[in-house]
Protein backbone atom coordinates (compact mmCIF):
# COMPACT_ATOMS: atom_id res chain seq x y z
CA UNK A 1 0.00 0.00 0.00
CA UNK A 2 1.14 3.77 -1.24
CA UNK A 3 -0.06 5.89 1.96
CA UNK A 4 0.51 8.77 0.14
CA UNK A 5 -2.22 7.90 -2.41
CA UNK A 6 -4.56 8.48 0.21
CA UNK A 7 -3.66 11.99 0.98
CA UNK A 8 -5.54 14.35 -1.64
CA UNK A 9 -3.90 18.12 -2.35
CA UNK A 10 -6.62 20.87 -1.92
CA UNK A 11 -5.43 23.86 -3.23
CA UNK A 12 -6.29 27.37 -2.25
CA UNK A 13 -7.47 25.44 1.67
CA UNK A 14 -7.85 27.37 4.08
CA UNK A 15 -6.74 30.19 2.48
CA UNK A 16 -5.41 31.14 -1.06
CA UNK A 17 -1.59 30.00 -1.72
CA UNK A 18 -2.00 27.04 0.96
CA UNK A 19 -1.81 23.55 -0.78
CA UNK A 20 -3.71 21.13 2.01
CA UNK A 21 -3.32 18.25 2.52
CA UNK A 22 -6.31 16.22 3.02
CA UNK A 23 -6.16 13.02 5.28
CA UNK A 24 -10.04 12.21 5.11
CA UNK A 25 -9.51 9.37 2.35
CA UNK A 26 -7.12 7.78 4.51
CA UNK A 27 -9.53 7.89 7.92
CA UNK A 28 -12.51 6.56 5.07
CA UNK A 29 -10.90 3.58 4.01
CA UNK A 30 -10.58 0.80 6.59
CA UNK A 31 -7.61 -1.16 5.64
CA UNK A 32 -5.44 1.76 4.64
CA UNK A 33 -6.42 3.06 7.91
CA UNK A 34 -5.37 0.26 9.29
CA UNK A 35 -2.06 -0.23 7.66
CA UNK A 36 -1.07 2.98 8.09
CA UNK A 37 -1.51 2.88 12.15
CA UNK A 38 0.63 -0.39 12.17
CA UNK A 39 3.48 2.21 10.46
CA UNK A 40 2.59 4.39 13.41
CA UNK A 41 3.22 2.32 15.99
CA UNK A 42 5.33 -0.15 14.96
CA UNK A 43 8.43 1.22 16.50
CA UNK A 44 6.90 1.97 19.68
CA UNK A 45 5.72 -1.08 21.51
CA UNK A 46 9.01 -1.60 23.48
CA UNK A 47 9.19 2.16 24.05
CA UNK A 48 7.56 1.75 27.43
CA UNK A 49 5.01 4.66 26.51
CA UNK A 50 2.35 5.85 29.23
CA UNK A 51 0.03 8.17 27.61
CA UNK A 52 -1.02 9.02 24.24
CA UNK A 53 -1.16 12.69 23.44
CA UNK A 54 -3.18 13.89 20.38
CA UNK A 55 -3.31 17.30 18.66
CA UNK A 56 -6.67 19.18 18.34
CA UNK A 57 -8.50 18.36 16.04
CA UNK A 58 -6.86 16.10 13.27
CA UNK A 59 -4.45 14.43 15.77
CA UNK A 60 -7.21 12.98 17.60
CA UNK A 61 -8.00 10.05 15.42
CA UNK A 62 -5.33 8.41 15.21
CA UNK A 63 -3.73 9.52 18.65
CA UNK A 64 -6.95 7.88 20.08
CA UNK A 65 -6.25 4.27 17.70
CA UNK A 66 -2.45 4.64 18.56
CA UNK A 67 -3.05 4.42 22.23
CA UNK A 68 -5.67 1.88 22.14
CA UNK A 69 -3.14 -0.48 20.12
CA UNK A 70 -0.27 0.42 22.34
CA UNK A 71 -2.76 -0.09 25.88
CA UNK A 72 -2.22 2.96 27.33
CA UNK A 73 -3.98 6.37 27.86
CA UNK A 74 -5.48 9.38 25.78
CA UNK A 75 -4.63 12.81 26.44
CA UNK A 76 -5.99 15.68 23.87
CA UNK A 77 -4.12 18.69 24.25
CA UNK A 78 -7.35 21.44 22.78
CA UNK A 79 -7.39 24.93 21.64
CA UNK A 80 -8.30 27.69 24.18
CA UNK A 81 -11.37 27.31 26.97
CA UNK A 82 -12.37 23.92 25.56
CA UNK A 83 -11.13 21.83 28.65
CA UNK A 84 -13.34 22.11 31.44
CA UNK A 85 -11.01 21.08 34.45
CA UNK A 86 -7.65 23.04 35.45
CA UNK A 87 -5.54 23.82 32.13
CA UNK A 88 -1.58 25.29 31.97
CA UNK A 89 -1.43 26.46 28.31
CA UNK A 90 1.44 27.33 25.61
CA UNK A 91 1.32 30.03 22.76
CA UNK A 92 2.84 29.42 19.46
CA UNK A 93 3.26 31.85 16.61
CA UNK A 94 1.13 31.60 13.86
CA UNK A 95 1.42 33.42 10.38
CA UNK A 96 -0.66 36.30 11.61
CA UNK A 97 -0.60 36.53 15.20
CA UNK A 98 -0.62 33.83 17.63
CA UNK A 99 -2.44 30.82 19.09
CA UNK A 100 -2.53 28.70 22.39
CA UNK A 101 -3.07 25.01 23.39
CA UNK A 102 -3.70 23.76 26.42
CA UNK A 103 -4.12 20.82 28.35
CA UNK A 104 -5.55 19.20 31.68
CA UNK A 105 -2.69 19.93 34.94
CA UNK A 106 -3.41 15.96 35.61
CA UNK A 107 -3.70 14.79 32.80
CA UNK A 108 0.70 13.94 32.31
CA UNK A 109 2.02 12.81 35.71
CA UNK A 110 5.78 13.18 36.47
CA UNK A 111 8.05 10.69 35.04
CA UNK A 112 5.30 9.91 32.17
CA UNK A 113 6.92 8.54 29.19
CA UNK A 114 4.51 10.30 26.33
CA UNK A 115 4.23 10.08 22.80
CA UNK A 116 2.89 13.32 20.78
CA UNK A 117 1.30 12.76 17.84
CA UNK A 118 -0.17 15.14 15.41
CA UNK A 119 -1.55 14.43 11.58
CA UNK A 120 0.95 17.46 10.41
CA UNK A 121 4.42 18.65 10.99
CA UNK A 122 4.98 22.08 9.30
CA UNK A 123 6.43 25.08 10.53
CA UNK A 124 6.85 22.64 14.23
CA UNK A 125 5.09 25.85 16.33
CA UNK A 126 2.11 23.50 17.31
CA UNK A 127 4.73 20.69 17.97
CA UNK A 128 7.06 23.17 20.24
CA UNK A 129 3.77 24.17 22.34
CA UNK A 130 2.85 21.00 23.13
CA UNK A 131 6.42 20.25 24.41
CA UNK A 132 6.66 22.42 26.70
CA UNK A 133 3.02 21.74 28.03
CA UNK A 134 4.25 18.05 28.56
CA UNK A 135 7.52 19.30 29.98
CA UNK A 136 5.97 21.68 32.11
CA UNK A 137 3.89 19.14 33.77
CA UNK A 138 7.05 17.11 34.58
CA UNK A 139 6.32 14.08 31.53
CA UNK A 140 9.17 13.01 29.03
CA UNK A 141 9.15 13.07 25.28
CA UNK A 142 9.73 9.49 23.81
CA UNK A 143 8.77 10.21 19.80
CA UNK A 144 7.24 13.05 18.14
CA UNK A 145 4.42 11.29 15.79
CA UNK A 146 3.24 12.59 12.65
CA UNK A 147 1.56 11.22 9.49
CA UNK A 148 2.95 13.80 7.65
CA UNK A 149 6.47 15.80 7.63
CA UNK A 150 6.09 19.26 5.17
CA UNK A 151 10.10 18.83 5.60
CA UNK A 152 10.36 21.99 3.47
CA UNK A 153 9.39 24.14 6.04
CA UNK A 154 11.54 23.06 8.41
CA UNK A 155 9.90 22.54 11.38
CA UNK A 156 12.09 19.66 12.99
CA UNK A 157 14.45 22.99 13.55
CA UNK A 158 11.83 24.29 16.42
CA UNK A 159 12.06 20.60 18.19
CA UNK A 160 15.77 19.45 17.86
CA UNK A 161 16.75 16.92 20.22
CA UNK A 162 13.61 14.62 20.12
CA UNK A 163 12.60 11.73 18.18
CA UNK A 164 10.94 12.66 15.47
CA UNK A 165 9.22 9.93 13.10
CA UNK A 166 6.83 10.68 9.85
CA UNK A 167 4.97 8.09 7.92
CA UNK A 168 5.12 10.11 4.50
CA UNK A 169 7.55 13.15 3.76
CA UNK A 170 7.23 15.43 1.48
P1 LIG B 1 2.67 23.88 12.43
O1 LIG B 1 2.38 24.39 13.79
O2 LIG B 1 3.72 22.78 12.44
O3 LIG B 1 3.02 24.97 11.45
O4 LIG B 1 1.35 23.27 11.83
C1 LIG B 1 0.91 22.00 12.20
C2 LIG B 1 -0.56 22.03 12.50
O5 LIG B 1 -1.27 22.62 11.43
C3 LIG B 1 -1.09 20.61 12.70
O6 LIG B 1 -1.88 20.59 13.87
C4 LIG B 1 -1.91 20.35 11.46
O7 LIG B 1 -3.13 19.73 11.78
C5 LIG B 1 -2.13 21.70 10.78
N1 LIG B 1 -1.77 21.68 9.37
C6 LIG B 1 -0.93 22.52 8.73
N2 LIG B 1 -0.88 22.27 7.42
C7 LIG B 1 -1.69 21.22 7.21
C8 LIG B 1 -2.05 20.46 6.03
O8 LIG B 1 -1.62 20.71 4.90
N3 LIG B 1 -2.91 19.43 6.20
C9 LIG B 1 -3.42 19.11 7.43
N4 LIG B 1 -4.24 18.06 7.51
N5 LIG B 1 -3.11 19.82 8.53
C10 LIG B 1 -2.25 20.85 8.44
Amino acid sequence: MQLANYIRDIQGFPKEGILFKDITPLLIDQKARKECLEILVSSLRDKKIDKVIGVESRGFFFGMLIAQELNVGFVPVRKPNKLPYDTISASYELEYGSDRLEIHTDAICKGDRVLIHDDVLATGGTAKAVCELVEQLGGEIVQFNFLMELSFLNGRDRIKGYDIFAAITY
